[in-house]
């Protein structure tokens, strides 16, 4: 693995950055990179995908190995990929189902509820900036990753998702409550899709059902089958990616960088 440093990396063209869960590791082929922002330090890699220039964060990758997700960095993640002058974010996330997807399908978030309650929200702390929520998830990255799934006859469904602080997992009554809103539950969706909204990048969310949330079939989630159900999916998410990278057009369409236009006071 080659060692690269900020200056050489920040001319690089790059197609797109991923985001990824638990279990996920990038691809063989790459370089490591260390990537300082005012709100800390990201370690990534680079890996050519398809000919284009792909970033992967491991989202809980830190210094003293697994980072919980309610201890995630989103501002210092979110900050090193616009440093670098990357305009899309593909999500990896792993989530409980409230309603009837099978363990290991892919589905892809429209909308969230956010349940977080500790985590450092906002870039905006000196000045008053409401960012538009109506989409928070990019319109055109989204039909992207929709359309490949279908053309690969890959399971999948549009979902709202809730996302909660974590770590622990829900109670029965508090899946019984957030299934009348939502249809997956999980723990690291928010506020990184935020955070992408304020830096006005296009961000979407590839999910996998990895469990069925608590209570639901008197089921009870346990860490190690989401990690037996990941690993099972690596192959099949770096496929998908593969064709993302392949088809990912030029410009952007949606109105992902005019977010925050109308929201400062
Ligand atoms: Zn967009």
């Amino acid at each position: 693995m080659r060692e690269l440093n900020l200056r050489n990396i920040s001319i690089i063209p790059f197609s797109f950055a991923v985001i990824g869960g638990v279990g996920f590791s990038s691809p063989e082929e790459q370089s490591k990179v260390t990537i300082n922002t005012e709100y800390g330090t990201v370690e990534a890699t680079i890996s050519e995908i398809a000919g284009r220039n792909i970033l992967f964060i491991p989202r809980h990758a830190g210094a003293n190995g697994h980072v919980p997700p309610h201890m995630i960095n989103y501002r210092a993640i979110i900050m090193a990929i616009k440093q670098l002058g990357i305009m899309r974010i593909i999500s990896i996330n792993s989530v409980g189902t409230m309603h009837n997807h099978c363990v290991g399908t892919v589905v892809i978030p429209y909308d969230f509820i956010d349940f977080t309650r500790l985590r450092p929200c906002t870039f905006f702390e000196d000045k008053t900036v409401h960012v538009d929520m109506s989409e928070p998830y990019c319109p055109q990255l989204r039909s992207l990753i929709i359309s490949i799934l279908k053309e690969k006859q890959i399971e999948t469904a549009e979902v709202i998702y809730a996302c909660t602080e974590g770590p622990r997992f829900e109670t029965k009554a508090e899946i019984k409550m957030l299934k009348n809103f939502a249809d997956v539950v999980g723990m690291t969706g928010v506020p990184e899709v935020v955070l992408a909204k304020e830096m006005q990048l296009c961000y979407a969310s590839m999910c996998i059902v990895t469990n069925i949330a608590s209570g639901i079939d008197n089921s009870k989630p346990t860490a190690s089958e989401v990690l037996d159900i990941l690993t099972f999916k690596k192959d099949c998410i770096f496929d998908i990616l593969h064709s993302i990278a392949t088809r990912m057009p030029i410009r952007r369409s949606c109105l992902c960088n005019s977010a925050i236009d109308n929201g400062i006071l």
